[in-house]
């Protein structure tokens, strides 16, 4: 084991009990990697032991077209002539999944100008019509943020809806960078800190878990990052309706938020700077989150089974088809077989266990 000889014994007590404040992470941050990465892995035994997860799903992306303007956006129809799934279609993924052995499908899409909540609604109830027992991860809060504003609806009233519908759980997506400075740069029209924490937390407590993802790389500072983490942490403690916090590294290429980093000479993250946000995660939302993901999309393989000895438990899903990232510059592939999760995981040293989405029966 590394000597944590560099960081003091109250931060490892904060640690140990979930409380660690902004100037401990800073701290941290400085310590050598090494020791930092110790101390989020012997976190992480304590908190889930040796198991390493996965997801056997399928990600279904029904449009590209969208209302939006997000500026780190790669996705999005930008009048080449985009896609929209007909609801037949978003069926025949459905039952491909089922086949497959999914137990969750991911759905989420670009924001369609002309449709309602009763959009949305249709999906969920047609899957649960014929697939009672899918998992539907599906809508993230600027999705739901959307489709009540063209209802006409309070955001509870359409979660509740959306509940009714078949709605399992949410992806916490939308989220970026929880700062308005930022926001305003990189999504100006997007929902704001304020309004996306409320989306969440309502959905929370309208029995609608969610995860939480930060999309960092770009222009926020190391302490923003920090109160983003906090942020979800501070949501978690009144909620506990987070199942996993997901990190994320902005995919810098075909989007112009990218194409200006790249030539103010920003490549995006490195490996160590991914491996430390993933160790902080761990070390900040020690006791309150359990399951920190290493998105095996957006870090690569390997780097993701190096990230599960930094803090990490769950390395996502097998997804069968990624749109998003892929968009941006990510060449990791769209999917990744059971068999080869367990690979992956055992080479690491540690147990693979096939998981549900909300982390149920391990
Ligand atoms: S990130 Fe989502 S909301 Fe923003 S432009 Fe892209 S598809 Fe639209």
């Amino acid at each position: 084991m590394v000597l944590l000889s560099n960081i003091p014994d109250d931060v490892i007590q904060r640690s140990l009990v979930g409380e660690c404040t902004k100037e401990d992470a800073l701290l941290l941050l400085d310590v050598e990697p090494l020791e930092l990465f110790s101390l989020a892995n012997e976190l992480r035994a304590k908190a889930v032991g040796n198991n390493v997860t996965y997801i056997v799903n399928r990600n279904i992306n029904f449009t590209n077209m969208c209302v939006g303007t997000c500026r780190f956006c790669a996705f999005k129809d930008n009048g080449n002539g985009g896609y929209r799934l007909s609801l037949d279609e978003i069926m025949e993924k459905v039952r491909d999944a089922a086949k497959t052995g999914s137990t969750e499908v991911c759905i989420q899409g670009g924001l369609l100008p002309d449709v309602g909540l009763d959009f949305y609604q249709e999906i969920l109830e047609s899957i649960k019509a014929e697939f009672p027992d899918m998992h539907i991860h599906a809508f993230s809060p600027m999705e739901v943020y959307h489709a009540a504003r063209l209802s006409d609806m309070s955001v509870k009233d359409a979660l509740v809806e959306l509940k009714r519908s078949g709605l399992d759980t949410m992806p916490g997506t939308a989220a970026e960078i929880l700062s308005d400075r930022v926001r305003n740069v990189i999504c100006p029209k997007k929902l704001k800190t304020a309004e996306w924490v409320d989306v969440v937390t309502l959905a929370h407590k309208t029995g609608i878990p969610t995860t939480a993802t930060i999309m960092y790389g770009h222009i926020e500072t190391i302490g923003e990052r920090i109160d983003h983490i906090l942020t979800i942490r501070n949501i978690q403690k009144q909620t506990g309706g987070f199942t996993e916090f997901v990190p994320l590294p902005f995919m810098p290429y075909n989007n112009k938020l990218g194409e200006e980093l790249l030539r103010s000479g920003k490549f995006s993250t490195t490996g160590l700077e991914d491996l430390k946000l993933h160790a902080i995660a761990r070390i900040l939302l020690n006791t309150h989150v359990d399951n920190i993901q290493a998105s095996w999309v957006k870090l690569g393989k390997k780097l993701a089974q190096f990230a599960l000895s930094c803090g990490a438990n769950d390395l996502g899903g097998t997804l069968m088809e990624e749109k998003i990232s892929r968009s941006a510059g990510a060449s990791h592939g769209e999917y990744m077989s059971p068999e080869e999760f367990e690979w992956l995981i055992r080479g690491a040293g540690r147990d693979p266990k096939q998981r549900t989405t909300l982390y149920r029966g391990l």
